[in-house]
């Protein structure tokens, strides 16, 4: 079969990876000169099965309140009018709802631990290295309210098979010794030993040449303008470079997918939530961590890439905009230099921003839509790198016409 993959991110390189290795042909259309150099290009690095809870969920109202009006909170929006981002956070907030919320984690856990096991396959089967660290996730929170909510939710996680350990101060130095310096300030953590850390941008380039090796084709460097549909079909991509076709269609859009689908009468809720990462190279490697880190009072993940480490973190709400604040880049920054203090070159960190596809549940949105050869997987918001590889194996599951390992019931666009 001829598919088309819109989009060379973490979400459609997969996509593409599976199926060509299944025999289709396989064509992937993206705007840049290569592949992951949108969001997949310098994340958290965080795969985080253990992050599944997603960001609506009972506590976020009151964080969203004591956060107004922070130039460097975690969280800022625009005030002004976009009816897309009011109709989102009405969602939203109607997604924090305890029992809504605990049933799109168990949705989202069930991703990212299968996409987790997947990765581990893909590892061994083509030898990808992308600065991976495999030594667990480690969670840390300042507060003993905050560790014993988490805590909660670690134990109920555990009934779908994450595997976490809950730790006081002193254990979390155990797991991280370089975060001694910040143990007084530490009430515990929580510890998710099979998660792990790496580079999405260079594991999804080199996944595409697999995918190229396996007969994918790249056209690069092409903008995609519409989707053209005629009754219940899409019948070709039109691109700056002339209408492309093919039998079946995966778009892979990230945030763009929206607006792209809106245009052919498909409407889903992704919202781009802008986040910031700074990439800075170790100024004393002995004392910088190698155990990825989420702090979860200051809203940032630290992973260690090599001789580098990558500090991520904060959301914007101010449509497509991918200029980087310099206030609140430096807060990443400033975050994670107060958590491991005097291990990085702060001055040559490089600051970069992209655009998380954010849907209101935190469950991305994969399956069919009502164009019958055309098929979504996108929206995956803070989890991308977590449940990319799971995601390009269930939709090439999905148009091979096997039965996903995972069951899909509620991650389709029809739950909106
Ligand atoms: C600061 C930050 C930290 C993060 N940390 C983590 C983390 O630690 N762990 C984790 O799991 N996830 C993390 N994420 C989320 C993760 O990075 C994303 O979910 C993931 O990269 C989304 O991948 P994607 O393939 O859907 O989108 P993208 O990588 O954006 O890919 C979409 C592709 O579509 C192309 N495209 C778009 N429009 C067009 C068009 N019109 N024509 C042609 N091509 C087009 C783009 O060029 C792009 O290559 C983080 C995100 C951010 C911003």
């Amino acid at each position: 079969m001829k598919v088309i993959v819109l989009g060379a991110g973490i979400i459609g390189v997969s996509t593409a990876y599976f199926l060509a290795r299944a025999g289709h042909r396989v064509t992937v259309i993206d705007r840049q000169p290569a592949p992951a150099l949108e969001t997949s290009f310098a994340n958290g690095g965080q795969i985080s099965a253990s992050h599944a809870e997603p960001w609506s969920n009972p506590a976020t109202p009151w964080k969203l309140l004591s956060w107004l009006g922070r130039k460097d909170a975690p969280l800022w929006f625009r005030l002004h009018w976009d009816p897309e981002m009011w109709g989102f956070f009405f969602r939203f907030l109607a997604a924090c709802r305890g029992s809504t919320s605990r049933a799109n984690a168990e949705k989202a856990l069930r991703l990212a631990l299968h996409s987790r096991s997947v990765l581990a396959s893909v590892r061994q089967a083509t030898g990808i290295a992308f600065d991976a660290e495999d030594r667990g996730i480690l969670h840390v929170y300042r507060s003993q309210r905050a560790l014993d909510r988490a805590a909660m939710i670690a134990e109920r996680f555990h009934a779908f098979g994450l595997e976490t350990e809950a730790l006081n101060a002193d254990a979390c130095v155990g797991i991280e010794p370089a975060l001694g310096a910040s143990r007084d300030t530490l009430a515990g953590g929580i510890y998710s030993p099979a998660d792990l850390s790496g580079d999405a941008h260079v594991f999804t380039q080199a996944l595409a040449v697999k995918a190229a090796e396996a007969g994918a084709e790249f056209r690069l460097d092409t903008k995609i303008l519409g989707l053209a549909h005629m009754g219940d079909r899409v019948t070709g991509v039109m691109t700056h470079r002339g209408m492309v076709t093919a039998d079946r269609y995966v778009c892979a859009l990230g945030s763009h997918s929206a607006p792209l689908l809106a245009a052919i009468g498909i409407k889903i809720p992704v919202y781009p939530a802008k986040g910031y990462s700074a990439t800075v190279p170790l100024a004393a490697p002995d004392r910088a961590p190698v155990v990825s880190i989420t702090d979860d009072d200051a809203k940032i993940v630290v992973s260690r890439l090599g001789d580098r480490l990558r500090i991520a973190g904060t959301a914007e709400f101010n449509g497509y905009d991918e200029t980087i604040n310099e206030t609140r880049a430096r807060a990443v920054l400033t975050a994670g230099e107060r958590l491991f203090p005097g291990c990085m070159d702060g001055a040559s960190a490089e600051f970069w921003a992209g655009l998380r596809p954010l849907t209101p549940d935190g469950v991305p949105v994969i399956g069919p839509t009502r164009l019958r050869n055309l098929i979504l997987n996108t929206g995956h918001g803070t989890l991308g790198w977590t449940m990319g590889v799971g995601s390009g194996q269930v939709v090439a599951d999905l148009i091979d016409g096997r039965k996903p390992e995972v069951d899909l019931a509620g991650f389709g666009a029809d739950r909106f």
